[in-house]
């Protein structure tokens, strides 16, 4: 074979660098929801609407009733590596909003057809962003609200990839989900092909753990509440009684974050080990609060991983916290123990 001649070397194209950075974040319309609700939260929202039309590959609307953007900040908003969050090293190792990449934004306007319309408090005029202008739209409340037309047309090899509409939203479901466990205090509805499917008003913690868990998880369940150091554990553990054969219904979080990680998940497993046998999964929705420089949240571009510091502390706060919350008998909250 002729291997084919060298080629120089050349930047690539800012729309192209875009598009390569949405192949790692945007995998499927559930990473835009996820992003976007994201940024509601970011932005304080109390109440957030969700729509897709078509799994989300033909429209994805969120509307928030956040901060807003400012007109002048509407360009800015759609730029790479551009982002109201941090503006430091320092401010990165102590981060506390769920954004701080300034990259969503853009890559999901390099593979899609995108919109904003924002208002801010102090502005008596709503704008929007599409294609690079910036336009009056008038009659929007305050906040924002991102649509998403045609997600991955531009990108055809990506979009062959996307499967049954019905498989799509089950896992933009998902993502609301993880969010909405995550933000209690967050109103969310989510409407699938204009039907409202998901309604959770505002709760406690404890009950909007209960309104996504699985039926039986309500009344088998024991409150989790414990602090070390710096940090704190909340959340609802099942009892063994209503454990399952699949992990599906085992939900980690860090500083407000859905997260996958194998020092937590296995403190949690560990604290069954005298009461549930090998293969069954128990249930569990929990909730990590470290110091920011405690963790990396910055190992993954989706930032669905980090790394502990001392993941040793952390695996024993959780396996003794977990352990206390199964041995209480009554339907008692533990309350602030010492782990
Ligand atoms: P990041 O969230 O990492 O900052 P994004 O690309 O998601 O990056 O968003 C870029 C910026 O746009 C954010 O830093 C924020 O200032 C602004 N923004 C995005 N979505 C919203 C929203 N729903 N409400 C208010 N501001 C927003
Ligand atoms: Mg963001």
């Amino acid at each position: 074979t002729i291997k084919a001649p060298r080629r120089e070397i050349r930047e690539l194209p800012s729309l192209l660098i875009s598009q390569i950075a949405a192949g790692e974040v945007i995998e499927r319309p559930a990473s835009v929801v996820k992003e976007l609700v994201e940024n509601a939260i970011d932005a304080g929202a109390e109440h957030v609407e969700v729509r897709a039309d078509a799994g989300g590959l033909k429209r994805i609307v969120v509307a928030d009733d956040g901060c807003g953007i400012p007109k002048e900040e509407l360009p800015l908003a759609l730029k790479r590596h551009a982002t109201s969050k941090i503006r430091s090293l320092l401010e990165l190792e102590n981060v506390r909003s769920l954004g701080f990449r300034g990259e969503a934004l853009a890559s999901i306007d390099s593979v899609s057809d995108l919109s904003i319309k924002s208002r801010t408090a102090d502005s008596a005029v709503s704008w929007q962003i599409r294609g690079g202008e910036v336009q009056p739209a008038p009659g929007m409340p305050r906040g924002t609200r991102v649509e998403v037309d045609d997600l991955f047309y531009k990108t055809p090899v990506r979009r062959k990839f996307m499967r049954a509409e019905s498989t799509e939203t089950a896992h933009i479901v998902t993502q609301l989900e993880r969010v909405a466990l995550a933000n209690p205090d967050v109103e969310f509805r989510f409407f699938s092909n204009g039907r409202e499917t998901l309604h959770l008003p505002k709760a406690s913690q404890a009950d909007r753990i209960l309104a996504l868990m699985p039926k039986d998880f309500a009344g088998h369940c024991r409150a989790v509440e414990a602090r070390e150091g710096g940090m704190r554990i909340t959340g609802l553990v099942g009892l063994p009684t209503v454990s399952r054969t699949r992990g599906d219904a085992q939900y980690l979080f860090v500083n407000g974050r859905f997260i996958r990680d194998r020092v937590m998940s296995h403190a949690a497993r560990a604290a069954y080990e005298d009461v549930l046998h090998n293969k069954a999964q128990p249930m569990y929705c929990l909730f990590l609060e470290i110091p920011p420089t405690e963790v990396d949240a910055n190992v993954h571009p989706t930032k669905s991983e980090v790394r502990f510091r001392e993941s040793g502390r952390v695996h024993k706060l959780i396996e003794s916290a977990v352990e206390r919350a199964l041995a209480v008998s009554s339907a008692g909250i533990v309350d602030d123990t010492e782990a």
